[in-house]
């Protein structure tokens, strides 16, 4: 077989009201309404791909500091160009570089100057599974979760304040997701690629100008393992999806099952 993929039940429940919001809905008059796709309540893969991406990061930091692990390819990079002061800070000591992680570089040629001067750059680990700016990562597809919920069932905050779920009234009302409601989706992980000679748990060879999967140099991860620590273990550490926490919003619990 060229491909070998695994696939994981992503189950999440709330434990909160949950808020993860789409844009405003003209048609339906419903101010601030929540995310639905062809009529159904989702958590868009983006979001759950953001929390995710910021536990997996977490984890890097934390594994290095402990592990005084001053590798910096084992850096999680910011996967974006624009930095908060505080991130500002993060530069260095936490995080590796600038910017996020690319593939190929883009190396200075003649009098050419290129992105990446004559500095070639590595993918980091967060990068690595969930993919870079040209190039895929090993987590395949973080999914849209559905609710089991019909729209039917979502209530607006502000008319709601008397049930106290959510404390303070909105001075617009917003949809919300009620407590317990149940969202499933499947995950795809690349476990081989035997045609691009990829392993999960592997430094990847790559044609083009890049450091490449640096942080796994001369190593070799138990595939079973990498996906326990960085993917099980990391998803089921989020414990907060969506937006409007101050309003008592978006506690959750998140439940991997697999491979299936
Ligand atoms: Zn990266
Ligand atoms: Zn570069």
């Amino acid at each position: 077989m060229a491909i070998k993929e695994e696939g994981y039940n992503i189950v999440l429940e709330t434990l909160d009201p949950c808020r993860v919001g789409g844009v405003e809905d003209k048609l339906s008059g419903i101010h601030n309404p929540v995310t639905k796709v062809g009529g159904r309540v989702c958590i868009p893969g983006a979001s759950l791909k953001g929390a995710y991406r910021t536990k997996i990061e977490e984890f890097l930091i934390d594994t290095n500091t402990r592990t005084n692990n001053h590798d910096k390819a084992s850096k999680p990079c910011i996967p974006s160009t624009k930095l908060s002061s505080n991130e500002e800070k993060l530069i260095g000591k936490y995080r590796d570089r600038r910017g996020a992680c690319h593939y190929p570089c883009d190396l200075e040629e003649g009098h050419r100057r290129g992105k990446c001067g004559n500095e070639r750059h590595p993918i980091c680990p967060a990068c690595y599974l969930l993919g870079a700016a040209g190039l895929n990562g090993f987590v395949r597809t973080v999914p849209f979760l559905f609710a089991d919920t019909s729209t039917s069932q979502l209530y607006s905050a502000a008319m709601d304040r008397a049930t106290n779920t959510v404390k303070e009234g909105a001075n617009r009302p917003y949809e919300v997701i009620p407590s317990h409601t149940r969202f499933e989706g499947e995950m795809v992980i690349l476990i081989e690629d035997t045609i691009l000679g990829w392993r999960l748990g592997e430094p990847r060879t790559a044609a083009d100008k890049t450091l490449g999967d640096a942080w796994l140099n001369g190593k070799k991860l138990d595939p079973d393992k990498l996906i326990k620590e960085y993917v099980k273990d990391r998803l089921e550490s989020i414990q907060w999806i969506g937006g409007y926490k101050s309003k008592g919003c978006g506690r959750v619990k998140i439940k991997v099952e697999g491979p299936i």
